[in-house]
């Protein structure tokens, strides 16, 4: 199963995420978590985007495409992935559809976590008090930079995947379980 998490940032795609792995037993595949590894072991890759998470910009399309291209060829996905963070353009979904073609997949569900982009801020709040402040783009600065990318550059997917006839739209507002369980009640029908 190939799911995806489509959702502004804070919209608690991290979350639902956690609640899929556990009970579908797929991966998480987090670009963001890819590169704030990357960033903290001071790879190359990661050596080269510190400066675009900082900002809370998007990386290059070419540079996030080759590392999910890269990851989903695991052993670990072979029975399907949760991508999370991933597509955040219409080329990155174009680019992950060829991957797929080429391996004789598909997505089977793109997931679109809708909340209210003025609850977004006090949810960062939160995080921020909760973590500590972990992440260096968990500011709220960074964060309206973030909002403003995802509205510019990634939220014209949600079109892109309604046209494909995958888009499934789940009310991200209420509390973890019955988003969870909203989620469940989407991925259960595909699974049979
Ligand atoms: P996230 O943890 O998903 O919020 O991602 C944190 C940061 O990593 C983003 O603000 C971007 O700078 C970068 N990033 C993660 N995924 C992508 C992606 N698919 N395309 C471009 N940049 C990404």
């Amino acid at each position: 199963m190939i799911v995806i998490f489509l959702g502004p940032p804070g919209a608690g795609k991290g979350t639902q995420a956690a609640h899929i792995v556990e009970t579908y037993k797929i991966p998480q595949l987090s670009t963001g978590d890819m590169f704030r590894a990357a960033v903290k072991d001071e790879t190359p890759v990661g050596l080269k985007v510190k400066a675009v998470l900082d900002a809370g910009d998007l990386v290059s399309d070419d540079i996030v495409a080759a590392l999910v291209e890269e990851r989903i060829e695991q052993d670990d996905c072979a029975d399907g992935f949760l991508l999370d963070g991933f597509p955040r353009t219409v080329v990155q979904a174009e680019a992950l559809d060829a991957m797929l073609t080429k391996k004789e997949l598909a997505v089977d569900a793109v997931i679109e976590l809708r909340v209210d982009e003025g609850a977004l801020l006090d949810r960062l709040r939160k995080r921020i008090k909760e973590t500590g402040g972990a992440r260096s783009d968990d500011n709220e600065e960074t964060f309206k930079k973030r909002l403003e990318v995802y509205a510019d550059q990634t939220a014209p997917l949600i079109p892109f995947y309604e046209k494909q006839g995958n888009l499934k739209a789940v009310d991200g507002m209420g509390d973890v379980e019955a988003v969870s369980a909203e989620i469940d009640a989407i991925l259960s029908e595909i699974r049979r």
